[in-house]
């Protein structure tokens, strides 16, 4: 007997859990484009070699140790992580007016960013966009805040419904924080244009609606880490406010090193500190400190400008790979003659098509053909190769006619 004895099974997650099913299944043919990593032309993980460089020169320096790191994180990594994502002519990090914490990868800064604004900020309510990545509603509640939505994807054109954001947006109660997806939007992989962008600034900026921006794949969307992070900079010149979390799991493939930061740009340098001092207080009892490697990894790339020079083109060479995938599954489906019009797959942007399949077809292709991916047909491109694009068009032909 047990005093857990009552205790009901919990679900898989939904997104994990598809990774869950897909090692239980023997069949040789099946592809995995439920999880969200990277994966070369052979179907294997792949660690970036600037990053086994970094960590050879780590390897190597006898004066490293094993310390704590203070309960913000390594100094150096916070620093250059803010100028990676603001760029680093930002008059925000000229003036002294970001504070940056490092923190569990890109989860980790959303659960702290979202423990903050429930302790210290006005308003108490986060709109997140619809769909958005399964975890952001859970983060966010857990934090305390109370999660709403906005108008985001339209199925019918299978882009944004732009109207419909603009009408959310103006109808949220002033000061209420909005969830923002800084580039390559999941689960869609639909983005607003520059322009839609300017005009979804000025609409928050005039109802003071506090930005929180989450980016997890600068640099892996197009392939340029300036390009990707236009949003963002939009929002930081116009010298307002915001929060932005960041992660380096996809773009330098540290996944399982949990790095990432927590930024939070603030009206003047004054306001920074006591913001970094009260991130502090949300940190301490949560974990400590985090992690030293992941950080000392990226801060060894990111000081040196020569390593630096070959992670943007390690990291070229995976954005151009995925959409490479997306050309390559639009000529396969066009060759077969499988209705519809699947013009989205090399429009949408990112590590993620959203196939439009619904979860009887999802379910089909799992049965009938061995390939996996979340129930709202969403399929990660990273996890394409040229080898198992014919198999994959097979099964969407057949799952649609
Ligand atoms: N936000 C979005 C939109 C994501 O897609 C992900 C990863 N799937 C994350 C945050 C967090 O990832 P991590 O915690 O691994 O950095």
């Amino acid at each position: 007997s047990s005093v857990f004895a009552a205790l009901a099974q919990a679900p898989e997650d939904p997104i994990l859990g598809v990774t869950v099913a897909y090692n239980k299944d023997p069949s040789p043919v099946k592809v995995n484009l439920g999880v969200g990593a990277y994966r070369t032309e052979e179907g294997k993980p792949l660690v970036l070699n600037v990053v086994r460089r970094a960590e050879q020169i780590l390897l190597n320096n006898p004066s490293r140790v094993k310390e704590y790191l203070p309960i913000t994180g390594l100094a150096e990594f916070n620093k250059l992580s803010a100028k990676l994502i603001f760029g680093a002519d930002s008059p925000a990090i000229h003036e002294n007016r970001v504070a940056t914490v490092q923190c569990l990868s890109g989860t980790g800064s959303l659960r702290v960013g979202g423990e903050f604004l429930a302790r210290h900020y006005h308003e108490r309510t986060i709109y997140i966009p619809q769909p958005t990545w399964g975890n952001h509603p859970k983060v966010f509640t857990l934090s305390g805040l109370t999660v709403k939505s906005y108008r985001y994807y339209d199925p019918a054109t299978r882009g944004l419904d732009f109207k419909g954001l603009l009408e959310d947006l103006s109808s949220a109660p002033s000061g209420s924080i909005i969830l923002l997806h800084a580039c390559a939007h999941n689960p869609t992989g639909v983005d607003p244009t520059i322009d839609e962008w300017e005009q979804i600034r000025k609409l928050m900026r005039s109802k003071s609606l506090l930005p929180f921006f989450d980016s997890a794949y600068q640099g892996f969307a197009s392939g340029s880490l300036d390009k990707d992070t236009q949003s963002v900079r939009m929002f930081v010149a116009d010298g307002g406010e915001l929060l932005m979390a960041q992660s380096y799991a996809k773009n330098m493939g540290l996944y399982g090193e949990r790095v990432g930061a927590l930024s939070i740009v603030c009206g003047s340098a004054d306001v920074a500190v006591r913001v970094e001092s009260q991130l502090k207080l949300v940190i301490r009892p949560m974990y400590s400190n985090p992690p030293l490697h992941g950080a000392s990894i990226v801060a060894t790339i990111l000081r040196n400008s020569e390593m630096f020079n070959e992670w943007t083109l390690e990291l070229k060479a995976m954005a151009d790979r995925i959409i490479s995938m997306r050309q390559q599954l639009f000529d396969a489906l066009k060759s077969r003659g499988t209705p519809g019009d699947w013009s989205h797959i090399i429009k949408q942007i990112g590590m993620f098509t959203f196939t439009g399949l619904n979860s009887e077809q999802v379910a089909f292709m799992r049965q009938e053909y061995h390939i996996y991916m979340t129930s709202d047909g969403r399929i990660s491109m990273a996890g394409l190769s040229a080898r198992t694009v014919p198999h994959l068009a097979d099964a969407i032909h057949a799952a649609v006619t």
